[in-house]
């Protein structure tokens, strides 16, 4: 076997995963760690995200008065999936999380605790931000700034992995394709953080079939490469069926609304005019069900300037409203012609669920569809990230984070709890990485930096 280059750990995919996992493993200077990239300038969806991170038991909540634990996130995540099996995996990336937030903030990045940031099935505020809510991207171009640093790392960029090497079942490598030609490239672990597969229209078509033509919101790399070469190898996959999906969608636009609008009154009238769901009884994965199942695969967003002064320092909120995607409407007159309705409908629509605030004009609205951003179900992994095969042994020298690997929400997107997707991602990135500075170096040696 001929090789182009030798690396001690290969990670196959440049976004929340796979920078984490090699900033983990970069900290010991004798090993060296290469990250595969397919093209930042398709980029990645943490660079994309809200970059909210999900965490129980940090000290930024303890700052806040906020009584949360690892146990309490875990509790949670797994009362909206009711995945069960799943739970070593849950517990595993929930202790991790606090650890990483801190880490995250310890390195100088601006961190809070979103106090404003209220998310349905989520028993204790945990959302994590930076202080700007300038989202996803100001997070990975930080963490890419710190890898950088690293002399035993190198990030290489428009530079797809296309397949596997193994020998006798263990994978000792990956083939990579750069500047035209393939590189054969020795490993002694490969990780798998390629995310998962929502735009792959086959692939969505396969196992998604019940989402019909969803709006999708996610990144162009997302294409599932990881799930064949691994499934080659006898690696598993389970919850298929799940994605992150998002209720908040702004029609003709493709921005999103902010999920936090419901706590603060926002209602949803659909094209009929009635109301048809109680707003904070849903996260806003399994909200999109709701709104497939609407007239139109539609409704309006509808919330006052007590709920806009709440929400509108969100990214979401602020992209919105800068593509013009939100309507203000003076008076109730004004909303009833936005809506087709009259105002003795719309005032009717508008009354307050029990215990709830009336929303007062002038009102915005925003028509919202349901659309998917990322899959979630993906290859079988043990707590520590290595990949299983059909008998539940590990497959040698490979391990898979983020979307490549099973997620948190269940057999549904009705079970993904807000901000599982990062905690999937920095958290199996963090516990991979870590893990590997653990275990003795391959001896195969030296490795070069490619
Ligand atoms: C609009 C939006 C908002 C979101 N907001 C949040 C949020 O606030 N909080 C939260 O927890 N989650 C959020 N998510 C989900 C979250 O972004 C993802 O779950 C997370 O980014 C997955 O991390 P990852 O490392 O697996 O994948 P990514 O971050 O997508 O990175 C995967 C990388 O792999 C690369 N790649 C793919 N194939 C190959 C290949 N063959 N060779 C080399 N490289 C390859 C891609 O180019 C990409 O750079 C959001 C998602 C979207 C779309």
């Amino acid at each position: 076997m001929t090789w182009d280059t030798e690396v001690d750990v290969a990670v196959i995919g440049g976004g929340a995963c796979g920078v984490m996992t090699a900033l983990r493993a970069a900290r010991d200077p004798g090993r060296v760690v290469a990250v595969f990239e397919k093209s930042t300038r398709e980029g990645c969806n943490a660079a994309i995200s809200s970059g909210s991170l999900a965490a129980g038991g940090t000290r930024f909540q303890a700052a806040a008065g906020i009584d949360d634990s690892p146990q309490r996130h875990a509790g949670d995540i797994l009362r909206a999936s009711g995945d069960e099996e799943w739970r070593p995996v849950v517990e595993a990336l929930c202790e991790a999380a606090p650890r990483i937030v801190e880490w995250i903030a310890d390195t100088g990045y601006p961190i809070e605790i979103g106090t404003d940031m209220p998310r349905a099935g989520m028993t204790a505020l945990r959302l994590h931000t930076d202080t700007g809510r300038l989202g996803g991207a100001r997070l990975m171009r930080h963490l890419r700034a710190l890898l950088d640093a690293h002399d035993n790392a190198a990030f290489v960029d428009e530079a797809p992995a296309v397949d596997l090497v193994s020998d006798g079942g263990a994978v000792t490598g990956v083939v990579v394709a750069q500047n035209g030609a393939l590189q054969r490239v020795r490993a002694g672990a490969v990780v798998l953080a390629t995310d998962g597969f929502a735009a792959d229209q086959a692939l969505v078509k396969r196992y998604l079939p019940h989402l019909g033509t969803p709006f999708y919101g996610g990144v162009s790399t997302s294409t599932g490469d990881a799930l064949a070469w691994a499934g080659r190898l006898g690696a598993q996959v389970r919850n298929m069926g799940a994605g992150l999906r998002s209720g908040l969608v702004v029609v003709d636009h493709g921005t999103r609304v902010s999920p936090a609008l419901p706590f603060n009154g926002a209602v949803l009238v659909n094209l009929h005019g009635e109301r048809f769901v109680d707003e904070e009884s849903k996260g806003y994965s399994s909200m999109a069900g709701v709104l497939q199942r609407q007239p139109g695969e539609r409704a309006a967003m509808i919330w006052d300037a007590t709920a806009m002064a709440a929400t509108r320092e969100s990214e979401m909120m602020r992209e919105s409203l800068a593509a013009g995607a939100v309507r203000d409407c003076a008076t109730l007159d004004d909303l009833a012609a936005a809506l087709g309705r009259t105002a003795d409908e719309t005032g009717r629509a508008l009354a307050p669920l029990p215990g709830r605030r009336r929303l007062t004009a002038p009102y915005h609205l925003a028509w919202v569809t349901h659309g998917l951003l990322t899959t979630q179900g993906g290859l079988v992994i043990d707590p520590s990230g290595r990949v299983l095969d059909g008998t539940g042994e590990p497959v040698p020298g490979l391990y898979a984070g983020g979307g490549a690997a099973c997620g948190l929400a269940g057999p549904h997107s009705d079970g993904y709890l807000s901000g599982n997707g990062l905690l999937s991602a920095f958290g199996m990135g963090w516990i991979i990485g870590n893990g590997l500075t653990e275990r003795p170096a391959d001896p195969g040696g030296p490795r070069r930096r490619p």
